[in-house]
């Protein structure tokens, strides 16, 4: 199947510093993918990029069988800024039948898609009266004019409520099953692992890791810790049988690496009459953000 975007070694330099360093990836048709990365790392750049806004210093986009910006690239994406502003005095209706104006599609269609993001009964009311998560729905209508083939959307949950999140997503669910692809930008962990199919995380303007959260887990190697409770007066025992447990509010705390679970949890088995209570805990979604986005050398 051909991508809808393919981006290989791409390097892009503001005044001889590195925003981009041979960032190579590519997004398929109906795939849903998030970008992360820490401030600065270079996520609005990659997306200037893809959009045709700023030109590579070096490496290959192609975007929709195109070269960004090219007529052809920018019919078929479509783009959501992180804090898009629109008209206070117009209605949405009328701001979404100006901008299929400007891309040349037909109008008739603006109260569809405003009531496919959620929007119908608020059509006729001035955009200056909207909810932040309601021209957050205006922004993505937007996006949507003309069915774009890919869908590039910069934090597009910031600021909105978590059921308006969950509708969001479930609009992109929809896109993707019809075939769109999706780049997203965003600091919510949590939400884009739960929500996409690939998270790719760029450092420093490279790309330093890609795949599904358990890809990345198993990849980080960041070691679990194991909390145990211990029956009334059993800590020092515990300790006594393991030196590297370590008192933890009311517990005991040890850490193992991944391949030392195994062992690790049979250590503390035989233990079993002087332990009320075991909680295995995997290294959090913020552990492994963190490992792979630390700011070395930066
Ligand atoms: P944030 O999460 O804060 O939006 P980001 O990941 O989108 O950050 P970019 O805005 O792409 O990061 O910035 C990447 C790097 O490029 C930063 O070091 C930034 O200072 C630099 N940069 C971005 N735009 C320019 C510019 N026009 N001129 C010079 N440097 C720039």
């Amino acid at each position: 199947m051909t991508s809808t975007l393919t981006i290989s070694h791409l390097t892009k330099t503001y005044d001889g510093v590195a925003a981009l360093s041979d960032v190579s990836l590519s997004v398929a048709p109906g795939e849903r993918v998030a970008l992360l990365g820490h401030n600065g790392a270079g996520k609005s750049t990659l997306m200037k990029v893809i959009l045709g806004l700023i030109a590579p210093s070096g490496g290959e986009v192609t975007v929709c069988d195109a070269k960004p910006g090219q007529a052809a690239a920018r019919e078929q994406v479509a783009y959501l800024p992180e804090n898009a502003t629109f008209h206070s005095a117009l209605t949405g209706l009328e701001q979404i039948t100006f901008y299929m104006r400007l891309r040349g599609q037909d109008t008739a269609g603006a109260m569809e898609l405003l009531e496919r993001v959620g929007l119908g009964h608020a059509a006729r009311r001035r955009i200056g009266t909207y909810s932040k998560g309601m021209r957050q729905r205006v922004g993505l209508a937007q996006a949507l004019i003309g069915a774009p083939r890919l869908l590039v959307l910069d934090e597009p949950t910031s600021g909105l409520d978590p059921v308006s999140r969950r509708d969001f997503y479930e609009l992109l669910d929809g896109l993707a099953a019809d075939g769109a692809s999706i780049l997203l930008s965003s600091h919510a962990l949590t939400e884009v692992e739960a929500r996409t199919d690939r998270l790719l995380i760029l450092s420093g303007g490279r790309m330093v890791a890609e795949g599904t959260l358990p890809d990345l887990r198993r990849e980080a190697a960041l070691p679990v810790a194991m909390h145990i409770t211990a029956l009334n007066g059993y800590d020092s025992d515990i300790m006594a049988a393991l030196p590297n447990a370590i008192r933890v509010g009311e517990g005991l705390q040890i850490s193992c690496t991944q391949e030392e679970k195994l062992a690790t949890l049979a250590r503390i088995s035989e233990l079993r009459g002087k332990v009320v209570d075991l909680e295995i805990i995997p290294p959090s979604l913020e552990d492994i953000y963190s490992h792979y986005s630390r700011r070395d050398g930066q």
